[in-house]
């Protein structure tokens, strides 16, 4: 086992690329929220950018939390949630980490992710909604009982679910769930929407989607921004769109996208086993 000041050190080498990386991306950012060609306006909302750092080490992330990055994204717990409690090493407890889950979620891990997730922006399911929400209960209780500490985001009075759309053409979208990007069917979002808000533990935020492989950027999130007007009408609250990623996070933020998550333009490239 490494200790985990072994396991947070990192070069200033890689500190410099990253806060190099990170500004690069982030002017890029402002600079798309000044395009109204699409749907924004000058009272459009400042964009969140999220660091996904999925595939690299936590030494990366203690890197970017002492330049001032806060909002982290993963895609798997089995290396979310050891990322999440090495950093606590460091963590202000005054000015956490946020933490984004932004993968595939089996209900089983619900348990885990609640720990120390403030967000689960792929929801797509019924079941999950209730694994997430029964998993932050027994939480709470162990933390009531002095057992555990509390689901982080008890500070903020609910854990946030953006629900996870399938840009898929519609014809392909009974097999949405088993595609590769994932995502719930266009027409299941409301109902998704008002069984999150049914539970106490949990808050809809709004809606997260991946632009299909091969698909033009433009009308793929032109379409999510549809999607998100229909979810907003019944939630007025349910109001953010994560959409983009390193390669289409502008033509995301032209059609609405409040978050964009951003790995291999700050991170580097991804080795894939
Ligand atoms: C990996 C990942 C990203 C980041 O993708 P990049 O192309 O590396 O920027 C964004 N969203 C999700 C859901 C991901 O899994």
């Amino acid at each position: 086992m490494m200790s985990e000041e072994q396991t947070l050190k990192y070069t200033s080498e890689r500190a410099q690329q990253l806060a190099d990386n990170y500004a690069r991306v982030m002017t890029r950012v402002r600079d798309a929220e000044a395009d109204t060609s699409g749907v924004r306006t000058e009272h459009s909302p400042t964009v969140r950018l999220v660091t996904v750092t999925k595939f690299f080490p936590a030494s990366d992330v203690a890197a970017l939390y002492t330049q001032g990055v806060r909002i982290f994204g993963e895609n798997r717990d089995q290396e979310a949630a050891p990322k999440a409690r090495a950093l606590r090493a460091i963590e202000k407890p005054a000015d956490p980490a946020y933490w984004a889950f932004i993968g595939q979620l089996q209900t089983n891990k619900a348990k885990s992710v609640v720990k120390y997730a403030h967000q689960v922006q792929s929801v797509d399911r019924a079941s999950l909604i209730d694994s997430l929400a029964k998993a932050y209960r027994n939480q709470v209780a162990r933390y009531e009982a002095g057992e555990q500490d509390a689901p982080v985001a008890l500070s903020q009075g609910a854990l946030e679910c953006l629900i996870q759309v399938s840009l898929e053409a519609q014809a392909t979208a009974g097999h949405a769930s088993e595609g590769a990007r994932g995502g719930t069917d266009q027409d299941e979002i409301l109902e998704l929407a008002e069984r999150i808000e049914a539970q106490e533990e949990l808050r809809c935020g709004g809606i997260m989607a991946v632009a299909p492989l091969g698909a033009n950027p433009d009308e793929s999130f032109e379409k999510l921004w549809e999607l998100a007007q229909g979810l907003r009408a019944e939630f007025p609250h349910a109001d953010q769109i994560s959409a983009g990623m390193s390669a289409d996070l502008e033509a995301a933020i032209r059609w609405g996208s409040t978050c964009v998550r951003v790995g291999s333009d700050i991170m580097g490239k991804r080795d894939y086993p």
